[in-house]
């Protein structure tokens, strides 16, 4: 059955991938971007999903923008909070703003965006509610006390709302990546990726996009009804929680 369904940050990187799997299970996307003009039109002429610029750090912008794609789609069934940022640095270095904004995009962003659509889906008495966290937010990770604290925190935010919603139809979920093939990965230097990442990781290679898209559609879809308050893990064996 077709749904509506908003991904932030879907114009690109994973996003793009689960906007896609999205509407190839028949649903209704729109997807969110924060900046980057030409990459969003690029992803909307290839795909034909409408696209929305909006700040997910900002509480007003995304409930204005949640009203737009409201008007145009229909109440949103299905939201995907993958909108993401790292500012990394070794914690005896990182600047206050590198935290800050950190947190307002990964971890706040993910409150704005859930906060004004769950009275709908609570009233409709369904929802799917999927954050893209990371395995570095289950681990932690050297350079990312700033990351590695929010995306912790999605999955925090994730239990406790998966408790409130489960009564309503509503499922929360999350998904953890570890390492995957995307432009964030590309300001890794190569010295880095072949020493230090790679060899971590036991299946040889980075996750592709898709991988990480395929698991979501799986928990946007009906058939993911008894699901609720988990993490799926997608990372190559890097780390068994
Ligand atoms: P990308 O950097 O490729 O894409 C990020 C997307 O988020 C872009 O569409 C970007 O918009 C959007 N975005 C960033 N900041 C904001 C903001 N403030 N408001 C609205 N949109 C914003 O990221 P990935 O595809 O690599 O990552 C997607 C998610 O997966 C992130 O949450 C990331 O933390 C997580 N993840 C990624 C891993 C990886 O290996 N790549 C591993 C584990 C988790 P714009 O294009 O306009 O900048």
């Amino acid at each position: 059955m077709g749904r509506v369904a908003i991904v932030t940050g879907g114009t690109r990187g994973i996003g793009a991938a689960i906007a896609k799997a999205l509407k190839e299970a028949g649903n209704k996307v729109a997807a969110t971007y924060g900046g980057d003009d030409e990459k969003a039109k690029a992803f909307k002429d290839e795909t034909g999903i409408e696209v929305y610029k909006w700040n997910v750090g900002s509480y007003e912008e995304c409930a204005e923008g949640i009203k737009k794609v409201e008007s145009d789609l229909g109440p949103i069934e299905i939201l995907v909070n993958n909108a993401g940022i790292t500012r990394d640095a070794p914690f005896h270095k990182m600047k206050p703003e590198q935290w800050q904004q950190v947190i307002e995009t990964n971890l706040s962003g993910v409150f704005n965006m859930t906060h004004p659509v769950w009275p709908g889906m609570r009233d409709r008495g369904f929802g799917r509610i999927i954050t893209i966290s990371s395995v570095n937010g289950q681990k932690g990770q050297f350079a990312q006390a700033n990351y590695s604290a929010a995306k912790a925190g999605d999955i925090g935010f994730t239990k406790a709302l998966a408790q409130e919603g489960a009564k309503k139809g509503i499922t929360v979920n999350v998904v953890a990546p570890g390492y995957i093939n995307t432009q964030m990965m590309a300001t890794i230097p190569e010295k880095v990726m072949n020493e230090q990442i790679l060899p971590q990781i036991p299946v040889g290679r980075l996750g592709e996009p898709d991988e990480i898209a395929r698991c979501v559609a799986f928990l946007a879809s009906d058939d993911a009804g008894f699901i609720t308050g988990s993490t799926i893990t997608a990372n190559g064996g890097q780390y068994l929680d």
